[in-house]
């Protein structure tokens, strides 16, 4: 098998098994509960807690655990609004957001708040200003991904949040960072985001498990009120075992971050090699893109079948982005990608265990593709 959707989501390690299977056996008490084995599994989220926080650059006590990034989005915009949206109504976000950003957002645009959503340029490409200067004295809330899930488009969140924060220091700024997370160097995304999204399954973890990084000081209203979980934010028992294999996927991925970087680049420079004698096929993503994630349009032919075609040679991929499920790509099209290539994108995106043998299956199979599918169009 060549698995190249690991954007969509990772297979575990070995390793993060065993730790899942760990607190499901040995740690299985409620971590609120007060004896032993209650405080065994807090230990599990106390240490899982500081090493996710540890790669955002926030503190154990900013992190949250969630069951999935789209949830820390969902409350961090929708509790941000609660708490700071009385006296201000404008929230600035990009055209190419995530659903789990867009989704709530349009929720605050039809409950009356303005939103402005800034475009990348004519060349597909944002600069930080184009994004701060959205921002005005009515702004409560900025939304600003760190890597785009279809195309990999590395955003300049960071230096929009400083310019933002040194114009606007209350404004509160939010940073979807599921793509970028681990994947480029996010320790120091704390110096200028007070809000951080992430989720696990995408670097390892197992699925259900997400975090919301949250500066000391910015008041989010809790979307699940209870028993107080999470310090407030989060009610409802926590996941020992998924966060005990958020901890050691995270761990795993620090400890060998560089290499890993290391070998999608590789990865990507053999893709390029590759594809550049197929004249049909351009990739999309160019070199202020992660290289984890590669969009691929292949002209003339229809990116489902496309996707079932390598599937059948054992190569998977998703054709645009896996949260689109078949739909015609909003991002893509706002990324500048030609109206008749949209139908035509795939994705390959690498994680630690892909391999120069994924990347030449995935170019054999194009290759293929473009020669039997092609005759018969
Ligand atoms: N944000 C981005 C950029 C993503 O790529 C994804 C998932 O693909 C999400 C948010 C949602 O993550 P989760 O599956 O943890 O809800």
């Amino acid at each position: 098998m060549h698995y190249l959707d690991n954007a969509a989501t990772t297979k575990p390690p070995e390793t993060v098994c065993q730790a899942v299977l760990r607190a499901m056996t040995e740690n299985f008490g409620n971590p609120s509960s007060l004896h032993g084995l209650g405080v065994g599994a807090e230990k599990i989220l106390d240490e899982s807690r500081a090493v996710v926080g540890a790669q955002l650059g926030f503190s154990p006590e900013e992190t949250y655990f969630t069951s999935c990034a789209t949830e820390s989005s969902n409350a961090i915009i929708l509790g941000a609004a609660e708490n700071y949206g009385k006296r201000k109504k404008t929230v600035v976000t990009t055209a190419v957001e995530h659903p789990a950003t867009a989704r709530p957002v349009e929720k605050l645009e039809k409950n009356g708040f303005k939103v402005v959503r800034v475009n990348p340029d004519k060349d597909g490409k944002f600069t930080a200003e184009s994004i701060a200067s959205a921002v005005d004295e009515d702004t409560f809330l900025v939304s600003c991904m760190l890597v785009n899930n279809e195309t990999g488009y590395i955003l300049p969140a960071a230096e929009a949040f400083r310019r933002i924060k040194k114009r606007f220091p209350d404004c509160i700024t939010h940073c979807d960072a599921v793509q970028g997370f681990l994947k480029t160097d996010t320790r120091d995304l704390s110096k200028t985001a007070d809000c951080v999204s992430v989720s696990g399954h995408k670097v390892g973890a197992p699925k259900g498990i997400g975090a919301a990084c949250i500066k000391k000081g910015v008041r989010i209203a809790p979307l699940l009120l209870g028993g107080g979980q999470e310090r407030g934010f989060r009610s409802g028992t926590e996941s020992v075992p998924l966060i005990a294999g958020f901890g050691a996927a995270v761990k795993l991925w620090a400890e060998n971050a560089e290499l890993y970087r290391k070998n999608a680049f590789a990865l990507r420079e053999r893709l390029r090699e590759r594809l550049a004698a197929m004249p049909e096929v351009v990739i999309n993503s160019g070199d202020d893109c992660s290289p984890f994630i590669n969009s691929i349009s292949a002209a003339g032919l229809k990116a489902e079948v496309l996707l079932h075609f390598l599937e059948a040679r054992g190569v998977y991929v998703s054709s645009g982005s896996a949260c689109s499920k078949g739909k015609k790509s909003s991002v893509l099209k706002a990324f500048g990608l030609p109206e008749k290539l949209l139908d035509s994108t795939i994705r390959a995106s690498f994680s630690a265990d892909t391999a120069l043998s994924d990347i030449d299956a995935l170019a054999d199979g194009l290759q293929a593709a473009l020669s039997q599918l092609c005759r018969v169009r």
